[in-house]
């Protein structure tokens, strides 16, 4: 049987490297509660990043929980159904309804020539989702917002690193959040950030995030328990380190792909966004009508050959059963999403994919 093959592997620097941080965390017996690491590694991810304020926390679900709570979101929220879960489950957990529109058919982000329609009185906020890491139509979203006096909070996860001509993606809208999972570009095995555009923001999130506490005595918000440790903030003191390297062999695996897989029928290959500086998080091809296998046919084709891709993103969120009985969960509001879910395959990437496993993949794909 040959070596099985996953949609990711996460990126481990050499274990060696990683004693030192534990070193110094030994030393200073301090764990938690924004020590040296964790002020270290916001100021470098900020640096990195190219943004001005970020909230680290223990994974993007309890940041997406608390971004909502920062900004006092209530009523509905405008949101996409073609994510992973998190994204509108974050909205049930603030007590808010989520509303879904669909996708652009070139994107698969939120079209937002369909927003509008979707605002009722109701209506505070838009969360978008940068999917795949290709930026959407932030413009767009960003004149709708003005017009109807809208909250827009990005789901980033996929969008560690991703620029467009303005620098970086994470700086448009009111909040932006990150994740930093084990499956993701950028890792601390778990984690997560909030990007914000001022201080006083930033302020308000570290009290939402440490049980609204300001000082020892006072507690000013019910807030919760997001905070990043200090053994995952070193994780991702040294992850970035090599981050840039690991960038680079994503771009080589996505090029090859892009060259062997144009020529087949049926075989599309999702192209971005137009971003500037891209991070080839995933690589997402619809198998359409005119390829000879459906697309579970193929996915079980690979599996065959024991490379385990993902149908990212099938179900749909809206046909999972606490949003399926909601009226913008029907099938009829949302045919780009439900069309692009039942074509959609992810193939691995990640840094340490070799050229002969590549090859692998793509002759299962070719045919051959
Ligand atoms: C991974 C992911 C999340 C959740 O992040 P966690 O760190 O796993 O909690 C949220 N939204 C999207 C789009 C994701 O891909």
């Amino acid at each position: 049987m040959k070596k099985p093959l996953f949609v990711t592997q996460p990126y481990l620097p050499p274990l060696e490297e990683f004693i030192p941080y534990l070193e110094k965390i030994w030393d200073s017996k301090v764990l938690t509660n924004g020590g040296p690491m964790h002020q270290q590694l916001e100021q470098a991810l900020c640096d990195y990043l190219g943004v001005e304020h970020l909230a680290l926390f223990a994974n993007g679900t309890i940041a997406l929980v608390t971004a909502l709570q920062a900004l006092r979101i209530t009523g509905e929220v405008i949101t996409t159904p073609y994510s992973f879960v998190a994204t509108a489950h974050s909205l049930l957990w603030n007590g808010v309804k989520p509303v879904f529109v669909d996708v652009d058919p070139n994107t698969l982000n939120m079209d937002p020539a369909r927003i509008e329609a979707a605002i009722t009185p109701h209506t505070t906020a838009i969360m978008p989702v940068h999917c795949y890491g290709h930026p959407c139509d932030v413009e767009a979203i960003q004149k709708i917002a003005e017009t109807y006096n809208l909250k827009v909070i990005y789901d980033a996860a996929h969008a560690f690193g991703v620029q467009d001509e303005r620098g970086s993606v994470l700086n448009h809208g009111d909040l932006s959040v990150l994740s930093f999972h084990a499956t993701k570009v950028f890792n601390t095995f778990e984690g997560g950030a909030i990007i914000c555009p001022d201080a006083r923001t930033k302020k308000r999130i570290d009290h939402l995030k440490n049980f609204g506490f300001v000082d020892e005595v006072t507690v000013v918000a019910p807030g919760i328990n997001g905070k990043m440790c200090e053994f995952n903030a070193a994780l991702g003191l040294l992850q970035l380190q090599h981050i840039d390297k690991a960038l680079g062999c994503r771009k080589v695996i996505d090029a090859f792909y892009r060259e062997q897989l144009a020529g087949v029928q049926g075989i599309h290959c999702l192209n971005d966004a137009g971003e500037r500086v891209a991070n080839y998080a995933y690589f997402p091809i619809l198998v359409q009508a005119d390829y000879p296998l459906s697309r579970d046919e193929l996915f079980q084709k690979l599996k065959d050959g024991n490379i385990h891709t993902r149908r990212y993103f099938y179900p749909l969120i809206s046909d999972f059963p606490m949003y399926r009985g909601m009226p913008s969960a029907q099938r009829g509001n949302l045919s780009v999403a439900a069309s692009a879910a039942a074509m959609v395959l992810c193939l691995p990437i990640y840094p340490a994919l070799q050229p002969l496993e590549q090859q692998r993949v793509i002759d299962i794909i070719q045919g051959t």
